[in-house]
């Protein structure tokens, strides 16, 4: 839609209407019918970015994935295990592929649509949207982003459906915060390569049909990335990490890649660009993980009101407590300061989206995304903090719905791309790049 700023507001929404947005504060009435606090994000979106009514019927579906998932997600948290209705659920309200262009069988879901529809499932708590972000922002977008017409037709619909789960294999035992400093090599032999390392705390390892892989060229020292079928000889996963601190939905393993063969077809992007591709799909996995740490603190601020309404201590409600009240304060503001920022990363990524070409508008996605991921989930912990304490002894056990969310959120300041190294990120880019504290 092209207007300019002179068009009266009348046409505006006219134009606004007849390419099927909704504006809800003028147009109503499209009776949406949600999660309370969801609701009142998508209203106020809709109200002002404008969303348009298939996209609506995407946070609808992600609204009735979420409430179908709450009970498996629980169950399996507290019995410490991997949880495969995340993918079922998805699959059957048809939001795997949701970021996914249509012409590849996806939704189409821009990049707000698909931060709404992680704010909504980040109530569920992380684990969920670990399986979602990896899948769907460090995997398929990757594909979508960097891949060949032929990649993208071979990949996306399958990956749409739930043929394919993707996982992201950057991170090695001695490659982290310095991923340029991996040491997975692969080799040109015959119609392809053959990748030889160890990739470690891969979420998706064990159950993931492909991996983006990203290895050294072990002539030019150069590094690329691949799509690899991990049902292909060589592939193996070496342990299953289960002795996490929290995430137990989540699926994290530690994979050994010896002599992989992938056809040279399925390289992603051209030879020796693979950290562009890897930085670019981590641009969109933070912004994913913010929206998903919304949600968190969506459930937290839930969660804590009703405890504080119902726990009567010193013969009053304890949301009666000047020192409660506090804590359920401070949720509901780091809420509210994350929310639009999030969703401010969120336009902006798609404004880049639209000008590919744009170095400045990468850089300032780029530095908002790091900046939405970091406040989220340094808040989002808190928030995860403070609800337990409200909650009280219960709160520190673990059938507590307060202590999942504690437990599971504090990996949001350490996976793709620690609190330093996003508060590095951001300084560098407002400083220039002389002033880059780490390469
Ligand atoms: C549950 C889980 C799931 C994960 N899933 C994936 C996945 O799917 N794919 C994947 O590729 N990776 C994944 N990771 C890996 C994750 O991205 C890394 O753990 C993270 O990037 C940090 O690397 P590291 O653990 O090696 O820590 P290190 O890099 O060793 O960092 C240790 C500490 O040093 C700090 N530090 C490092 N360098 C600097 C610096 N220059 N200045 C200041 N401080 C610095 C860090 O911030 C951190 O506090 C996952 C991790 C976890 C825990």
């Amino acid at each position: 839609m092209n207007m300019s700023s002179e068009e009266s507001p009348i046409l505006i929404l006219q134009a606004l209407r007849k390419e099927g947005y909704l504006n809800l504060l003028l147009f109503g009435p499209y009776e949406i019918v949600m999660e309370e606090i969801f609701e009142e994000s998508v209203k106020e979106v809709a109200s002002t970015v404008g969303l348009k009514s298939e996209e609506i019927s995407i946070l609808e579906d992600a609204d009735r994935a979420a409430e179908e998932l709450l009970a498996s997600e629980f169950e399996r948290y507290v019995t410490r295990k991997y949880n495969p209705e995340i993918k079922e659920v998805l699959v059957k309200y048809n939001l795997l592929g949701a970021p996914i262009a249509r012409e590849y069988g996806g939704r189409g879901a821009r990049q707000i649509v698909e931060s709404l529809m992680l704010e909504r499932l980040g109530q569920v708590g992380l684990g969920v949207i670990t399986l979602v972000d990896v899948h769907q922002c460090l995997g398929s977008l990757a594909v979508q982003e960097w891949g060949s017409e032929e990649q993208k037709k071979k990949y996306l619909p399958k990956a749409a459906s739930g043929e394919i789960l993707f996982a992201y294999g950057l991170t090695e035992p001695e490659a982290g915060s310095d991923p340029a400093s991996l040491k997975t090599t692969y080799r040109k032999e015959g119609d392809g390569y053959r990748i030889k390392g160890s990739k470690y705390l891969i979420s998706n390892g064990s159950v993931a049909t492909h991996m983006i892989v990203f290895a050294r060229s072990s002539d030019s020292g150069q590094i690329s990335s691949f799509i690899v079928n991990t049902s292909e000889k060589g592939f193996s996963v070496e342990i299953r990490l289960e002795e996490k601190v929290g995430l137990f939905t989540s699926d994290t393993s530690m994979i050994s890649l010896e002599d992989v063969f992938v056809p040279k077809e399925d390289m992603l992007h051209v030879e020796g660009k693979g950290m562009a591709v890897a930085y670019s799909a981590l641009l969109n996995g933070r912004i994913g993980i913010g929206s998903g740490c919304l949600g968190v603190m969506e459930d937290c601020l839930k969660q804590a009101k009703e405890r504080a309404r119902n726990r009567v201590q010193h013969g009053k409600e304890i949301g009666k407590h000047q020192l409660i009240q506090r804590h359920i304060a401070t949720i509901a503001s780091n809420l509210e300061a994350c929310r639009w920022l999030v969703y401010r990363a969120a336009m902006k990524k798609e404004e880049y989206d639209r000008n590919r070409s744009d170095v400045r508008l990468r850089a300032q996605a780029d530095r908002l995304s790091a900046i939405a991921k970091y406040m989220a989930s340094t808040l989002a912990f808190d928030s995860a903090d403070r609800a337990m304490q409200v909650f009280g002894g219960f709160g520190y056990s673990i059938l507590s719905p307060v202590a999942k969310h504690f437990l599971d959120t504090r990996v949001a300041r350490i996976y793709e791309g620690t609190d330093e190294i996003m508060q590095l990120k951001i300084a560098s880019l407002e400083l220039g790049k002389d002033f880059e504290a780490y390469r």
